[in-house]
């Protein structure tokens, strides 16, 4: 009886493996900084989120270290019982005033932020619209919260509307999309469909995950790019382990909004509260995230360094203006031999395949941060130059030399 569950995980477990698709840890020894020391060898990695470089900030462990002494580590129970303390507060607070919302509520991840919200704003008679390149969280909370879903082609809102038209009902419609997608760096047409949106009556949802911190002149991310408010946008999730360096996420909204994700989203109530020292790490790192425009400065420059060398190799400049930077390949194998090259050579730089990303879409993912240097970039560049260089279009080489190195 019991031997169904381990036959069909065993199955499932050689099938990824033969086709290469296996995916493994990577063991960093210290802090998430460009030069690092993973699996034991020093590396140059562009594949972290730490866009703004906080991760490491002596500032923000610092506010951590401080909290650590004020409220000790376990929060200890649930925001609604005893947990909340007022380092939550205040970084609900500050986050509220960042995105230009009247409230925010804090979440202990961004997944479970999209969980919290879907279950609370649509049920079963409810529909939401997806972009088809939104989010695995974004998917699988339209799947938790039991309402019908539809997917528009990618930024696509002209797509948007058909689907729109097409489902005429008179129960609740969520928008939900992406700022910056996380895949390939591009932005969602947010005054477009928040045109949309409104047109048809329904809501739209924008999960800013990557945006936030970076986009924008004081990191009010894709909604600040574009000068959007609460009106166009009337409910904005961000993540604070990314651009923020911390963990954690918040949403952020109305009075109403707020309210009903706090007494209605089961992500919220039925789990312990962060620790409050990371409240008060994440407040800190607010602070230094809107202060600190030089690193949003720096991290454009590295951008634009980055297109200019991609396209002097005769590489195409990647879509986005966001700090993640894709090379796509199309094949799998290819991707990943490629990574493992660039690995050998001392730079981390994942391979993304299916079914993180498309069929025939493989890439590999660059991300840059605000700690890279021009000369880190430079070497980046250089060494996909000869990597790719010697490598037949066609590779697909699924167990390259020096181990597998996919997402
Ligand atoms: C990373 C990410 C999340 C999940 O956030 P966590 O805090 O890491 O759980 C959600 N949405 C998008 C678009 C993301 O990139």
């Amino acid at each position: 009886m019991n031997g169904w569950i381990e036959a069909r995980l065993r199955e499932r477990l050689d099938h990824v493996r033969a086709r290469g698709l296996w995916r493994r840890h990577r063991t960093l020894n210290g802090p998430q900084t460009p030069e690092q020391v993973v699996d034991g060898r020093p590396v140059l990695a562009f594949c972290s989120n730490d866009y703004l470089g906080l991760a490491a900030d002596p500032r923000v462990a610092a506010a951590a270290s401080d909290g650590l002494g004020r409220y000790g580590l376990g929060a200890g129970a649930a925001h609604l019982v005893n947990g909340h303390t007022r380092a939550h507060a205040a970084l609900e607070e500050a986050l509220a005033a960042f995105t230009g919302r009247p409230r925010a509520l804090l979440f202990s991840t961004g997944y479970m932020a999209n969980l919290g919200v879907l279950q609370t704003l649509v049920g079963r008679h409810d529909t939401v619209f997806e972009d088809r390149l939104n989010h695995a969280s974004l998917i699988d909370a339209a799947r938790l919260a039991g309402c019908r879903t539809r997917r528009y082609r990618h930024a696509d809102p002209v797509h948007l509307a058909r689907r729109l038209r097409e489902q005429r009902t008179e129960t609740a419609r969520l928008v939900i999309t992406d700022g910056v997608f996380s895949m390939d760096g591009d932005l969602a047409p947010l005054p477009e469909l928040a045109h949309t949106a409104r047109r048809y009556g329904a809501w739209l949802m924008v999960d800013d995950a990557h945006g936030l911190g970076v986009l924008g002149r004081h990191g009010g991310g894709s909604c600040g790019h574009f000068g959007l408010g609460m009106d166009d946008v009337p409910v904005l999730m961000g993540t604070l382990g990314k651009a923020f360096g911390t963990a954690g996420a918040f949403v952020a909204g109305s009075e109403t909004l707020v309210e009903g994700l706090t007494q209605f989203a089961r992500t919220y109530v039925y789990t312990t509260a962060m620790p409050a020292t990371l409240a008060a790490a994440a407040l800190a790192a607010v602070g230094i995230a809107t202060r600190e425009t030089w690193r949003r400065e720096h991290l454009a420059a590295l951008i634009a360094r980055l297109g200019a060398g991609l396209e002097r190799i005769g590489l195409s400049r990647p879509p986005g203006a966001s700090p993640i930077q894709p090379i796509v390949l199309g094949d799998t194998g290819r991707a990943i031999a490629a990574a493992a090259r660039l690995l050998e050579h001392g730079l981390l730089v994942p391979a993304i395949r299916p079914p993180t990303v498309p069929e025939g879409t493989a890439r590999l993912r660059i991300t840059l941060s605000a700690r890279h240097t021009e000369a880190q970039v430079d070497r980046l560049v250089e060494t996909l130059d000869r990597v790719l260089a010697r490598m037949p279009p066609e590779h697909t080489d699924l167990n390259p030399p020096g181990g597998r190195t996919t997402r």
